[in-house]
């Protein structure tokens, strides 16, 4: 056996066990925060909205992806809870807690008070008892989150809440930016130098609207 035989085989074996890191691998975490990056699996794609939580492997696979929820875990909720109506169920709670922080960031856009269902929608998720928390080495550094029951699938969404709260507790406003690409339903923190940052992605809504920019600009030039 060559020195690389293992560990070709255990690559292959781990994606085979974890088919779910595919669906982490679609997830765009441009927001630069949690609360952000869960808002931000609605999006458009060739001007269609998409739900990119289109099934409860998906919201599993987010979660792990934004590193709110361990590899065990994941492979947990997704063995317990795919396919069932428990599952179901939790999938349109996430779909309603990301619309009503959909609603608060436009509202916080606009400078208005965040609705008092919003904040109820989070507490009544972070009432919910959990398991504790622990600091996790990954690449960066560390990251901290909380070490599931895992009772009810549910209970997924509480660190959801947990990002929800931290941003209104912590987030400045104005660096709260919606993608200047106006189909485009992205939000982002603006963490840039010079707090310039217009789009989700340079590569994608940035082309496009430098792009659209040139096609005006010629046009008028065009014109008698
Ligand atoms: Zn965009």
């Amino acid at each position: 056996m060559t020195s690389g035989a293992p560990n070709a085989n255990w690559c292959k074996i781990t994606f085979m066990v974890r088919p779910w890191r595919r669906r982490a691998d679609r997830f765009a975490l441009i927001g630069n925060h949690g609360c952000l990056d869960f808002v931000n699996t609605e999006g458009v794609q060739k001007g269609q909205r998409v739900d990119f939580l289109a099934e409860f492997p998906d919201l599993v696979a987010w979660l792990s992806a934004a590193q709110l929820l361990g590899p065990a875990e994941t492979d947990e909720a997704i063995r317990r809870w795919s396919g069932t109506p428990a599952g179901a169920r939790a999938l349109v709670e996430a779909r309603k807690l990301r619309a009503s922080l959909r609603q608060m960031l436009e509202q916080t856009a606009r400078g208005r008070p965040i609705a008092a269902s919003t904040v109820e929608t989070i507490n009544a998720l972070l009432a919910r008892p959990l398991g504790h928390g622990e600091l996790v080495r990954n690449r960066d550094g560390f990251v901290r989150r909380v070490r599931f029951g895992l009772r009810a699938p549910v209970d997924l969404l509480v660190p959801v809440a947990e990002a929800a709260s931290d941003f209104l507790c912590h987030a400045t406003f104005f660096l709260v930016r919606k993608c200047e690409n106006p189909p485009c339903l992205r939000y982002f923190y603006d963490l840039s130098k010079n707090r310039g940052r217009r789009w989700c992605s340079m590569t994608v809504c940035g082309n496009r609207m430098k792009v659209a920019a040139y096609h005006r600009r010629a046009q008028r030039r065009r014109r008698p």
